[in-house]
């Protein structure tokens, strides 16, 4: 049975780019194969506002974050945590042996200017990784903000996880110098999972030169090599590369990148109405996130069975809230493909479910 995915990734994805799967298989040393990737770069670095490359990982997101870290720390790196993923980001250093520093803070409060300034002022940090959206709460962190602090740090490489952001909210990556953004394609861009791009700056790869990577598979400067060659260094994911150059298409050419943007704030903001009016929002105000709302269980609703009803009576599927913070919290993905009719329609099945 279908189910309908509004969980905060993976998303719902269209028919007609599950068609794209099933496509004849092309060989990837080939013109066919190039073209293809040249396509999928151009409408990438319109999405991202970048003139760097974007690389292809045949790997989820965690892969590309492993790359992020092992190959651009000489110093050590500052792992900027306020949630399940960026603390994620943290173990992924730690378990490769690099020289690194976590700064936690509450999960519902959003990394300041001030704090990364006030930890880079020590000299100590050549790398920083943060994660733009975190899924597990549902909180933006201010990405532009922090981007000038770190702007003036000359030798210092910006590592982004915009997971469960590209594609949902504008990220300007040229313009607030991150040095690797990352996202997996099975969030806001609603792809089958599977694949993972990221843009790369000119000063990752220097540094990634220096470093030299313990990594064969993520090693950035070979992947670039291929890059130059409109290929991927290794047998790529050819049915979702298929499935991503539909997508872009359609994100590009007929809706539009701003207008999808707009739409995702608009479905926030609705979620974001719906859920102060009966509950409350766990993220502090002024950083809620324009793809996922994590929901504050202040009802004492049963949310595994509120998750269990509407999966087996309206084949839909919500999440649970992440960790600590299961069945105290719910949260809602309005991102990828979703109109406001799909979600008007969601939270009125909860709120019959839940006699609100
Ligand atoms: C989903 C997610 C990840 C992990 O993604 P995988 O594709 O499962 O490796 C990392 N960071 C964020 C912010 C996410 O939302």
């Amino acid at each position: 049975m279908h189910e309908r995915l509004f969980t905060p990734g993976p998303t719902e994805v269209d028919a007609e780019i599950l068609r794209e799967l099933s496509k004849s298989q092309i060989h990837h040393r080939t013109a066919r194969f190039s073209d293809l990737y040249d396509d999928i770069q151009i409408n990438l670095q319109k999405l991202l506002f970048t003139k760097n490359p974007v690389f292809l990982f045949s790997a989820s997101s965690t892969g590309a974050m492993e790359a992020a870290v092992t190959n651009s720390v000489k110093k050590s790196c500052l792992n900027l945590v306020n949630g399940a993923f960026s603390d994620r980001w943290h173990q992924i250093t730690v378990k490769n042996g690099i020289s690194c520093e976590k700064v936690a803070i509450d999960w519902n409060k959003a990394i300041t200017p001030e704090l990364v300034a006030d930890k880079l002022a020590s000299g100590k940090f050549d790398a920083v990784t943060i994660v733009l959206n975190e899924t597990s709460t549902g909180l933006m962190n201010p990405i532009a903000e922090i981007a000038e602090v770190i702007a003036d740090y000359e030798d210092v490489v910006f590592l982004v996880d915009a997971v469960s952001g590209m594609a949902g909210t504008k990220i300007e990556v040229d313009n607030w110098g991150i040095d690797m953004c990352l996202a997996g394609v099975q969030k806001a861009f609603a792809l089958p999972a599977g694949l993972t791009v990221a843009s790369v700056s000119e000063k990752l790869l220097k540094r990634a030169e220096e470093v030299e990577s313990k990594s064969y598979y993520f090693n950035l400067p070979l992947m670039y090599k291929y890059h130059l060659r409109s290929q991927t260094r290794t047998t790529p994911a050819i049915p979702q590369i298929f499935a991503l150059q539909k997508q872009l298409n359609y994100i590009v050419e007929i809706e539009g990148i701003e207008n999808r943007f707009e739409r995702h704030r608009k479905l926030a903001n609705y979620v974001q109405n719906w859920a102060l009016k009966y509950f409350s929002i766990y993220a502090e105000p002024g950083y809620w996130s324009n793809t996922v709302t994590c929901i504050e269980n202040t009802r004492g609703v049963d949310v595994a069975n509120l998750i269990d009803t509407l999966v087996s009576e309206y084949g839909i599927r919500i999440a649970n809230g992440y960790g600590d913070l299961k069945n105290k919290a719910f949260r809602i993905g309005h991102m990828g493909d979703l109109t406001l009719a799909d979600i008007t329609g969601l939270l009125k099945i909860i709120e019959d479910i839940l006699n609100l």
